[in-house]
């Protein structure tokens, strides 16, 4: 059942339901644009007072509130794993585990990275000036998120945000409200200030009000199209705006790849979280000369794979997210069909298994295994539950596609891998290259000097050679896309400076002497500043030695008035 369907929510409130059932697991009120307005203020009062804490102070914090998530890991795995669907391991191994090693790391060296820092200033230097860049915290850190992580993504951008001294209130998915919720208990529990994070909860026009209630900085992870509202509405009051959006990312396989890795990884890029990752695998280019060896193995591997509930620890691909999404993966795979691909597993929404032909009834329902049989609609027949309503969907491999089909062009989001053939290194490249998306790419290849050669040239933020996937749980990388797939980086040091502004302090240790180029100007003057054009903007020593003599005069002329 479409998670929107499940039950009649009041004006007031949204339904969280679990796309496995389309059960609902809680209701959130929806802020009002003008309580959004409040909270907004709210966070800009205590932020004066939080911007003045320690670092030490703020990484006592942090770190109390890892403390507070590996208490409550496992209730937090279920409801993330309840309210997106994904296998409880996914939620631990891709959502937990990362954002408590980024909370640590950002926790132990955001004094360090934000140290004010001397800057060299070349000749200046030698006329007794000196230079040096603080950091000081923004204000509000309005954090926008997407459902498909709903823990880790605001959980991490709230924690970078506050570790540089600024205060946050966070918009989540209104598919995922109740994560959104516990974000809030889990900075509560911890002990930081009230109000420093704040949840606002609501669908698009809530996120719209944060927006409008000009916050000093957004970060936002969605999709293209939103992103660009979110950038236009921004514009208005000069909010700046980091923006995480799609992604179309290729796996570019070459002929000398080690062939089973490159075949696990590639469903796992391509079916972990249902597909629904920004970094999903959403277009692999193999070889021609290893096109066959590799889809056999993906086939195979695809045949193995458990769908299921996301509780069921056996389970690798749960249910999509919402009814929009699946959709979405329904008109693309139609596409493929019709543009003359060819789909050897998969393809189609499922029902959960809850009783196979001639079996005893699974008393826990909505279980599925690829590996007893063909990937078929008849497998998975089941007396509850109408097909149309299901958000299941097979992991689908699809081959014979071409750049040309409407969905290699498109984001699909969801479990399907596309498989295309290259003949040469640079048409690899070139189709690799070929979108509008820029997120990230993986190559492989036994030989690391020529994949470093070859990531160099796909346009995306970040290149994997023999990995792909999972470098956004390397929170100490710069994240984020080229082109359409977003503007800014979270995460590594470029993320933290995106949380703060820059100062520069400059200093005049020689004041006794008057600078050349204060007023009153006169023909020395503009004689020392052709000099200064000439000689001392080249920066070299030696050049500007020859223009003392003129600068003395100048001095002189000066000092004399
Ligand atoms: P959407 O763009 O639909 O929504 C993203 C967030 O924006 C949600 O919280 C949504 O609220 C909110 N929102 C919607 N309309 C507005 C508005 N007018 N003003 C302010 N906020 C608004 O994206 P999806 O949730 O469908 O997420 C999928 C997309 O996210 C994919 O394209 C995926 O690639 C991308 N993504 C990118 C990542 C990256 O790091 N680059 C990481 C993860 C996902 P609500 O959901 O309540 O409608």
């Amino acid at each position: 059942m479409a998670k929107a369907e499940a039950q009649e929510a009041a004006a007031n409130e949204i339904i969280s339901s679990d796309p496995a059932t389309g059960r609902e697991i809680g209701r959130v009120r929806i802020t009002t644009p003008d309580e959004v307005r409040e909270a907004v203020e709210r966070s800009r009062q205590v932020f004066h007072m939080w911007k003045t804490t320690s670092f030490a102070e703020r990484r006592r914090l942090v770190m109390r509130a890892r403390e507070v998530i590996l208490d409550e890991m496992e209730p937090i795995a279920e409801l993330i794993s309840a309210e997106s669907g994904k296998p409880r391991g996914e939620a631990i191994a891709l959502e937990i585990a990362p954002v408590l090693d980024l909370m640590q790391w950002i926790a132990r060296s955001a004094e360090k990275m934000l140290r004010p820092r001397r800057i060299g200033i070349g000749l200046f230097g030698l006329l007794g000036r000196s230079s040096q860049v603080v950091y000081h915290p923004l204000g509000v850190v309005a954090i926008i998120p997407a459902w498909n992580y709903p823990f880790s993504i605001p959980l991490g951008e709230a924690v970078m945000s506050l570790m540089a001294g600024n205060t946050v209130v966070i918009k989540p998915s209104e598919l995922t409200p109740l994560t959104g919720v516990k974000i809030g208990e889990i900075f509560e529990r911890a002990g930081f200030p009230k109000d420093a994070v704040q949840i606002v909860s609501g669908a698009g026009e809530t996120g719209a009000a944060l927006v409008e209630a000009a916050p000093d900085k957004i970060a936002f992870t969605g999709s293209v199209a939103t992103g660009r509202k979110i950038a236009e509405a921004a514009a208005r009051n000069l909010t700046s705006v980091v923006l995480e959006l799609g992604g179309k990312d290729p796996m570019i396989v070459l002929a000398d790849a080690d062939l089973e890795a490159a075949a696990n990884a590639a469903v796992w890029g391509a079916f972990c979280n249902a597909g629904q990752n920004c970094a999903s695998v959403e277009r692999l280019y193999v070889h021609e000369s290893v096109a066959e060896a590799l889809t056999r193995r993906i086939v195979k591997k695809t045949k193995q794979l458990k769908l299921g509930p996301g509780t069921d620890p056996d389970v690798s691909v749960g249910p999509m997210s919402s009814e929009r999404q699946i959709r979405i993966v329904e008109r693309h795979v139609d596409d493929f069909r019709e543009a003359g691909a060819v789909i050897p597993i998969g393809g189609s929404r499922v029902l959960p298994k809850t009783r196979r032909r001639g079996e005893e009834e699974k008393g826990s329902g909505g279980e599925f295994e690829h590996g007893s049989g063909a990937a078929t609609q008849d497998d998975f027949s089941s007396p509850f539950l109408d097909v149309s309503s299901s958000l299941y969907f097979l992991p689908t491999v699809i081959t014979g596609a071409t750049n040309d089909m409407r969905p290699m062009r498109e984001e699909t989001f969801g479990p399907t891998l596309p498989i295309c053939t290259f003949a040469t290194e640079e048409e690899a490249i070139a189709l690799a290259n070929d979108t509008e998306f820029g997120l990230t790419a993986s190559v492989w290849t036994r030989d690391i000097a020529r994949g470093r050669r070859i990531a160099e040239q796909i346009e995306a933020g970040s290149v994997c050679i023999n990995e792909h996937l999972y470098t956004h749980g390397i929170g100490q990388t710069p994240w984020g896309g080229f082109k359409n797939s977003g503007r800014g980086r979270t995460h590594g040091l470029e993320g933290l400076l995106e949380l703060v502004q820059p100062q520069h302090i400059h200093t005049n240790r020689i004041t006794l002497l008057p600078d050349a180029w204060w007023m009153p100007y006169s023909p020395t003057a503009l004689e020392t500043f052709r000099g200064f054009a000439a000689k001392f903007a080249t920066g070299s020593l030696l050049k500007t030695a020859t223009l003392l003599p003129q600068l003395w005069k100048r001095i002189k002329e000066l000092s004399r008035r």
